[in-house]
Formats: structure tokens, C-alpha cells, sequence
């Protein structure tokens, strides 16, 4: 275990790079998250040789940067207009979707099990996004691989999040603390996973962390009360009941 220092001071880059590599070895060993991250590094890795020689340089360059560049907002609008979205337990099929995208995981944010997304719907959207890019005349196989290797970094970094592990660097162990918020606190709050970026653009960033209040939906997401009786299909015999007089208004 790492020697003991004050926690959450940041450490200098010489220490915090060794230090993240360490952390995410840690992640990476793990039984859950050990295959999808692997397997989106060696797409990744495919795709970019073959990007190279066939897209050229600079369009391989132009999708790394892009897909840096939109990942936090990416990242908040998935997470905050689609896996948030109570309107989805409304039809057998689309609740059961949502169970295991987001609902779930917010009523057991332990559970390994439901922490990362299921690989085949990872290589689905990142089809999606090569389909996209090639369709508005971006060469999509550069696009394919800077994809896959931020939607690895992703689920490491998420993954570490649900983690009871002393991380070493300072990146993970504030990462870990911004999404226990989001977890414990206030689900409308560090929708940002990988960054706090969008957060502190579309003001939805924890500023005094003493003015914060328990949301009463933060692990139902809103699934309570008279909505999960008009559309009963996520209901679970041991679900908190503690918030069924502030369920918010169904879609
Ligand atoms: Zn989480
Ligand atoms: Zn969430």
C-alpha cells in the first residue's frame, strides 16, 4: 500500500503518472471490468493500425483530439438525458433496458455486477459513432479507435469509483469522491465521470458541499410511490420506501 500522506493534496505529475498507472492496474485486475477493458484495448489498437496507414496521420490526430475534446460533454448528456430518464420504466422493455444501463446501479452501487455496460452495447455505440463520423465525412476508423480506447478509460475509471481501494493518485481519489455524490447525495449533481468539465459548464458541479442535501430519489432515481405502482415492472421487495412522498411527476 502506498505510504501515508495526506490524501487529497495533489501530487506532482512525476508522482501522480506512475501513480495512475499503478491505480489502473489495480482496476484492471479486478474479475468485473477485466475482459470489456481489454477487449476495447485491443479494438482500439486495431483500429488505429489500421486508421494510420489508410486515413493518414492528420485525420487520425483530428479524431484523438475531437474525441478528447467532447468526452466530458458526451459523457453528461448520456448519463444525465438518457440514463437518468424515468420515462423509460414506463414499457416492460424499455424498463428492463434501463435497469441494467443505470437503474440498478443506483440502487446497488456496490454491485460489481452492474457497474460497467454490457460489451456488446459498448461495441454497439461505438458502431453508432464510426456510422456517424463516416456519414458527415469524417474518416470513421480513427473516430472507431480514439472510441473505444476513452470508453476503456471510462469504465476503468467508474469502476475504481465503486472500488473500497486507497488509490494512490490524486485523480482517482477525487474522481471517486465527486461520483459518491452523484451515488449518496444528489443524483442531479457530478454527472461527469471521467471529468467534472460539463459539470462546472452546465452548473451542476457541487460548489459548498455543506449546502447539499440527501435527495430523497437519489437511489430510485424516482422510480417510487404512484409511478412504480402505475408501472410496476422494476419493482423490488426490499426497494427504499423512504422517498414515496416526493416522487417526481411521471414523464
Ligand atoms: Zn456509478
Ligand atoms: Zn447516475
Amino acid at each position: 500500500m502506498p505510504a501515508d500522506h495526506n490524501r487529497n493534496a495533489p501530487m506532482s505529475l512525476i508522482a501522480e503518472i506512475p501513480a495512475l498507472g499503478r491505480d489502473t492496474m489495480v482496476v484492471v485486475r479486478q474479475r468485473e471490468p477485466r475482459f470489456a477493458v481489454l477487449l476495447y484495448a485491443a479494438l482500439s489498437a486495431a483500429f488505429f493500425l489500421y486508421a494510420l496507414p489508410t486515413a493518414g496521420l492528420f485525420w487520425t490526430l483530428f479524431a484523438v483530439v475531437l474525441g478528447i475534446a467532447t468526452m466530458p460533454v458526451v459523457e453528461f448528456v448520456v448519463h444525465k438525458y438518457v440514463l437518468h430518464i424515468l420515462v423509460l420504466a414506463k414499457t416492460p422493455a424499455t424498463a428492463q433496458f434501463w435497469d441494467r444501463v443505470h437503474y440498478a446501479h443506483h440502487m446497488e452501487p456496490k454491485d460489481p455486477t452492474v457497474i460497467l455496460a454490457h460489451p456488446a452495447s459498448t461495441v454497439l455505440l461505438v458502431g453508432v459513432i464510426g456510422t456517424i463520423a463516416w456519414a458527415i465525412g469524417i474518416q470513421p476508423a480513427p473516430m472507431v479507435g480514439i472510441a473505444f480506447a476513452l470508453f476503456a478509460f471510462y469504465e476503468v475509471v467508474h469502476f475504481a469509483c465503486h472500488m473500497d481501494y486507497d488509490f494512490e493518485s490524486h485523480y482517482f481519489r477525487m474522481r471517486r469522491q465527486a461520483h459518491a455524490i452523484h451515488h449518496y447525495v444528489d443524483e442531479n449533481r457530478n454527472f461527469g465521470i471521467t471529468s467534472s468539465v460539463a459539470d462546472r459548464l452546465l452548473g451542476t458541479i457541487v460548489g459548498d458541499k455543506k449546502e447539499l442535501k440527501r435527495s430523497p430519489t437519489v437511489r430510485n432515481l424516482g422510480y417510487t410511490g404512484a409511478f412504480a405502482d402505475r408501472y410496476p415492472y422494476l419493482k423490488r421487495p426490499d426497494a427504499p420506501t423512504e422517498d414515496s412522498s416526493t416522487t417526481k411527476s411521471p414523464q
